[in-house]
Formats: C-alpha cells, sequence, structure tokens
C-alpha cells in the first residue's frame, strides 16, 4: 500500500489539492504541467527537443517557460524548495530534453548568487545537478563561482550580456588539470541564455572539451 494514501500530501505547486500517488503535484496541477510539455516552440514549432531557433541550439531544455502555470510549478519550487521535486524535475528534464546521460562525464551547475542563496535557503540549480547526478550516476563538480553582479531580473536582453562579463569564474579551488571530455552544465530556468553560456564558455576555456547547457525551463 502506497504510505501517501495514509499520509496525503499537499500539492507542491498549488500547496491546496492532496496527491494521492507517487508524484508531488495534485492532479489539477498535473493536467498544467502536461499543457507545459506538450507546448511547441512559438517561432519554429517543434517540440523543446527538437527547437532549431538559433538562440535554443545549443541549449537543451524540457519545456517552455510561459506565464501563470509554469511560473506556479516552478516557484513552488524556488521559493520553498520541496524534496519530492528536485528528483521529479531532474528526471523530467532528462526524458522531455532527450538529454543522454551517458555521454557526460561530469554535471555541473550555475551558481546562485549568495544573497539568493541565503534568501531561499538553497541553490535551486545545485540541487538540480545532485539530483541528476544521484539518479544517473554522472559525477557533479563544484567548479563556477560567482564574483557578485546584479540581479538579471530587470534588465533588457543587451544589458544582461553586459552583466554576465566577468561575473564568473572558475573556482580557485577547482582542482588542476583536470579535464572533461563533456559536461552537461545545469540551471533551473533561462531566459536569454546570457547566464548559462558565459559559464559554458568558461568551462570550455579551462576543463572541458564540451559543454552542453540544460535548463529544465527556457522562456518562450
Ligand atoms: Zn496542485
Ligand atoms: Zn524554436
Amino acid at each position: 500500500m502506497k504510505t501517501s494514501l495514509l499520509f496525503p500530501m499537499p500539492c507542491a505547486a498549488c500547496g491546496y489539492n492532496i496527491c494521492y500517488d507517487e508524484l508531488p503535484f495534485c492532479s489539477e496541477c498535473l493536467s498544467d504541467l502536461q499543457r507545459l510539455l506538450t507546448a511547441r516552440c512559438r517561432v519554429c514549432h517543434n517540440p523543446p527537443s527538437a527547437c532549431v531557433c538559433p538562440e535554443n541550439k545549443e541549449l537543451r531544455f524540457a519545456f517552455f517557460y510561459n506565464g501563470f502555470y509554469a511560473r506556479r510549478l516552478i516557484y513552488a519550487n524556488k521559493k520553498k524548495p520541496d524534496p519530492r521535486l528536485t528528483d521529479f524535475w531532474a528526471e523530467l528534464a532528462v526524458r522531455a530534453s532527450g538529454v543522454k546521460p551517458k555521454n557526460y562525464d561530469a554535471v555541473a551547475f550555475v551558481p546562485r548568487l549568495r544573497r539568493n542563496k541565503r534568501k531561499y535557503g538553497c541553490d535551486q540549480a545545485e540541487l538540480f545537478a545532485k539530483s541528476l547526478s544521484k539518479l544517473y550516476g554522472i559525477p557533479i563538480i563544484y567548479a563556477l563561482e560567482r564574483i557578485g553582479g546584479s540581479e538579471q531580473k530587470l534588465l533588457s536582453r543587451a544589458e544582461r550580456y553586459k552583466n554576465m562579463v566577468g561575473r564568473f569564474k572558475l573556482r580557485e579551488d577547482f582542482p588542476k588539470g583536470m579535464n572533461y571530455n563533456k559536461i552537461l552544465l545545469v540551471d533551473d530556468v533561462c531566459t536569454t541564455g546570457a547566464t548559462i553560456n558565459a559559464c559554458a564558455g568558461i568551462l570550455r576555456g579551462s576543463v572541458a572539451r564540451g559543454v552542453v547547457p540544460f535548463v529544465l525551463a527556457k522562456t518562450d
């Protein structure tokens, strides 16, 4: 018997309805998720795993982040991380994006601003990387560090790129001489790709021959 029948948990997204099976969402939120997962690119009309738009070509992602439902499902995740969610998202992201975990010899993540990590009590990208590492046996590496920088949210596209220049570096304590064939570089959500591409560039220039940026959701 499933223990969740005896101890029904509130839905991780709406926090209101009850989930009666192993999934972290209620049936209403699951149908929102279904809608997200079946949404196609508004420009090329392909599903996320086959989007050929130039800005998404390098990026692997599970779904388009577009509005209310995406916000509710993911913000629940961001503000008060529910341990049920991190593995769920990691597995879903791999399945929906077509990423093949066995092709990577390490998983790295885009580190949060320290004050955000304090504010939310966690680093969502790090949790995503940890789940991928645990579920698929890819070693996690702590390669990147943030050197300040302002919040991206309120900036224009051009400003975001400028804001990212010199905002990350390889960690001082990262073992010298390490060389990876292919690193999976993860973040939770990505808007223009400025942040994750800046980080990918640093890894490519130092410890990796190939880096594939991978996020749960990409803004439409
Ligand atoms: Zn719900
Ligand atoms: Zn597209």
